[in-house]
Order: C-alpha cells, then structure tokens, then sequence
C-alpha cells in the first residue's frame, strides 16, 4: 500500500515538473506570434460585375484579390484569424437589389458584425488623370479616431519600404463612414502608370506589399489599446 502511495506521489511531482517545463515553450511559440487571435478582416475591393479600375484586360479586382490572398497569408502566419469578404471572383450584390453597388458594400459590411472583427483592411488600386502620380496611398474615415493612428503607421512604413510620396487621406465613402471597428481604405498603387502597373502584377511585388501591411498591423496593435 505504501509503495502506491509513494508512486502517486511520484507521479503528481512528475506532472508539476513537466508542466514548468512545457509552460514557457508553450508562452513562447504564442508570444511570437505577434497577432496571435487577432480577428482580421480583408476586403478585397470589387469582384464579379465590378471590376473597379481597368487599363485594357488589366482588371483592378483581379489585382485585389491576388494581394488579399497573400496579405491573408502573412497575417495567418503572425497567428492572425483572418477572414475575407470574398475569396474568388464574385461580388456580394443579390439579385433583389435595386442598387447592386450599394447591395455589395452593405453585405461586406454585414460580414464585419457577423463575425465580430478587430480590424479590417480594404484593399484597392488607383487610377490618376496624370499618368506619373504612383505610389500607395492610404484614406481613412474619422468615425473611429483609431482609424487615423492605424492609417498613420501604413503610410510611415509604405514610405520606408516604398519611397511613395502620398499622403494620408480622408475618404466620405459610404462604407468607410459606416464602418465603426477600426480599418481604413489601402490604395495599393496606381494602375494609370506604366512602371507601377507592370509590378503590381507581379508575384513578388504583391508580397511586398502584404509585408509592409501586417508589419504595419503588428506596430498599431501593439501600441493601441483596442476597446472590447
Ligand atoms: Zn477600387
């Protein structure tokens, strides 16, 4: 009996033991994930009937959608859960709608409250009536003031990694002035210039992009206290 006794003993020490060791890995592994449970939505701009800008078979939804999925990679590797608001090319409008723009961006805004996002991250391409303007450019709305802050960082760093001379924005459009959780509106680059518009459809150019913004994302969480 004795012996059992000892034995049990033996076991829980063991197991306290065992958990002090597995703790701090554990810890680890979550404290470099630098957006670990982070709930992240991509708006990828456009889709299906709305191909936003074009320059001849160059469709800005296309575009869009190649960023966003890479944008969603990255984040996803920082332990981010990232939805998006479409992940092929359709657009969110239904049939009922007597304004199918208006029917779109109401349904993506829907998606931001059905699935309780922290922060969420449109992204587009512009087009400019002079064809030298390049450069990203980012457009926030100041319904949260946090929105500024966020579009602050973005651009700092689309400076830096970038050498864009764009500026921080204000947009009025309807769905960034009806968008209470932070996020703002990423005009990835210009599709009216011939030098942007040959890298933005490249591979690499795009993950640069995703880089800068979950870079960006990683330094506004950590210096912002977002309220539940
Ligand atoms: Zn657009």
């Amino acid at each position: 009996m004795k012996k059992w006794k000892y034995f049990g003993l033996f076991f829980i020490f063991s197991l306290i033991i065992l958990l002090f060791i597995l703790y701090p890995k554990a810890s680890a592994i979550t404290n470099d994930l630098k957006l670990f449970g982070r709930i992240i939505f991509i708006d990828a701009g456009h889709g299906g009937r709305d191909s936003g800008t074009t320059h001849g078979k160059i469709l800005e939804k296309d575009i869009n959608l190649e960023i966003s999925k890479k944008l969603e990679e990255k984040l996803v590797s920082e332990g981010a859960i990232v939805y998006m608001t479409r992940d092929e090319d359709e657009d969110l409008s239904s049939k009922w709608d007597e304004r199918k723009k208006r029917g779109d961006l109401y349904r993506r805004l829907l998606l931001y409250k059905k699935y309780n996002a922290e922060l969420y991250l449109s992204i587009h391409l512009n087009y400019g009536s002079n064809p030298k303007w390049s450069g990203a450019e980012v457009l926030y709305h100041p319904i949260n003031p946090l929105n500024e802050k966020l579009g602050e960082i973005l651009m700092k760093n689309f400076k830096e990694d970038f050498k864009t001379r764009r500026t921080l924005k204000k947009t009025d459009l309807y769905m960034y002035r009806n968008t209470t959780i932070p996020g703002v509106l990423i005009e990835c680059g210009f599709l009216s210039n011939a030098n942007e518009r040959y890298l933005l459809q490249k591979e690499d150019y795009q993950r640069k992009i995703a880089n800068t913004i979950t870079n960006s994302v990683i330094e506004f969480f950590e210096n912002t206290q977002i309220e539940e």
